[in-house]
């Protein structure tokens, strides 16, 4: 399945000449795939970075609408789950920057509307979640009161009637930023702001997550500082503030970038400035990542006899992405096993994903395909299935395991 896409103009400036610095590619899991791949693409213009070679916006809203994984916590009938302290950090930081306790504030993409919990129980009562996933909109409604809606950017309605947006982890993930930027303008009333927080792709850290991780499929955008701003403040808004920012995310640690933005009445008119640390910060990241990724692939040479075999535990983004740069030899692993049930009963290069449960009947080598939750799944293999197969493990353990 190879399906040309026209090549994508540059997000920011809309310049149609830009550099190819990487290319990424991803294997498919039972025939579905939202792309194979794309071209992590330098505007020659104005240095800002973008996956090239991806479908339309279209495509993209459907596969959000469709995509459950952020909804696990819906099945969790009544039960609210623990609040994340990186809730109570986001609304210490926007709070300050929403005019008024009954200003009208809408949270685009607010997933599981803790960051919207927060800032009403701190006295911002007018407050609207809005997500893709109409689960999560039926949950912060049934959990915490706030009423939602459910859709994208795009088919958010009710023009000039919000006084304040928020868009955490947002635009990284949309094709057609110039259509969402004027979506955003066109909510606020004049005079109105905007909060937007996206990782910050100028730092990304190879030794944060598995290889390339970051080039994930649903990435599109890679921000820095200076094209986050110049794609809003082009499109009729003056920057407030633009800053950078850890959060603590379980045992990660993401570098963000946040920014707010104000509605001018009129084009700031200022001349964009070439954005130089994308280029600089995403060559770095791609060669710590490389280098990376030839320890892995030694790890796994080293792991087998030239004739041998295993099973491999995992099949997520981690797993795709070894099996498409050939890192991962499917003629020689006997079963993918997934405690998703989603994966169960798919086939995977032409390989059986089954539960985990399957390798009570396997005494071959397991080889752990995660990074993030290599130590956990060991654990439960152990305890939860009684497994004693040699494991294979990519990663250094944070403790023994
Ligand atoms: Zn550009």
């Amino acid at each position: 399945m190879n399906r040309p896409f026209a090549p994508r103009p540059c997000p920011v400036c809309g310049s149609r000449q830009s550099t190819a610095i990487f290319r990424q590619s991803f294997a498919a899991i039972g025939g579905a795939q939202l792309l194979e791949g794309y071209d992590v693409a330098i505007c020659s213009r104005c240095g800002a970075g973008f996956a090239d070679g991806i479908p339309e916006q279209a495509v993209f809203d459907e596969y959000y609408r469709d995509l459950s994984k952020y909804e696990s916590f819906d099945s969790n009938l009544g039960q609210a789950p623990p609040m994340e302290p990186r809730a109570y950090d986001l609304a210490a930081t926007i709070g300050r920057f929403i005019p008024a306790p009954d200003s009208r504030v809408l949270e685009i993409g607010s997933g599981s509307g803790q960051l919207l919990k927060v800032l009403r129980d701190g006295g911002f009562r007018n407050v609207l979640a809005s997500d893709p996933s109409p689960g999560c909109v039926r949950s912060t409604e049934r959990l915490y009161g706030i009423p939602g809606v459910a859709g994208s950017i795009f088919t958010l309605s009710e023009p000039g009637g919000f006084d304040f947006l928020i868009l955490i982890g947002v635009l990284e993930h949309i094709r057609d930023l110039d259509g969402a930027v004027s979506r955003l303008h066109a909510l606020l009333r004049e005079g109105g702001r905007v909060y937007i927080e996206v990782p910050d792709a100028s730092r990304y850290d190879a030794s944060a997550d598995a290889p390339f991780q970051e080039f994930s499929v649903e990435h599109v955008n890679f921000f820095s500082p200076a094209s986050l701003s110049a794609l809003i403040e082009s499109r009729g808004f003056a920057a407030l503030a633009v800053e950078r920012v850890e959060r603590r995310r379980n045992q990660i640690v993401c570098r963000n970038i946040w920014g707010v933005f104000v509605k001018a009445s009129e084009a700031s008119g200022a001349a964009a400035v070439h954005d130089a640390e994308t280029e600089t910060g995403l060559r770095a990241y791609i060669e710590a990542c490389r280098a990376e990724d030839d320890k892995i692939r030694a790890r796994i040479e080293q792991s087998l006899p030239p004739d041998g075999r295993m099973a491999v535990w995992g099949a997520g983004a981690h797993t795709l992405r070894l099996l498409a740069a050939g890192g991962l030899d499917p003629a020689r692993i006997d079963v993918f096993v997934d405690s998703n049930p989603k994966y169960q009963g798919k086939r995977l290069s032409g390989v059986a994903v089954e539960s985990p449960a399957a390798l009570k009947r396997y005494d071959g080598p397991v080889l752990i395909s995660s990074r993030g939750f290599q130590g956990e799944i060991v654990r439960s293999a152990r305890e939860q299935y009684g497994l004693t197969n040699r494991f294979i493990l990519l990663y250094e353990a944070a403790q023994p395991l």
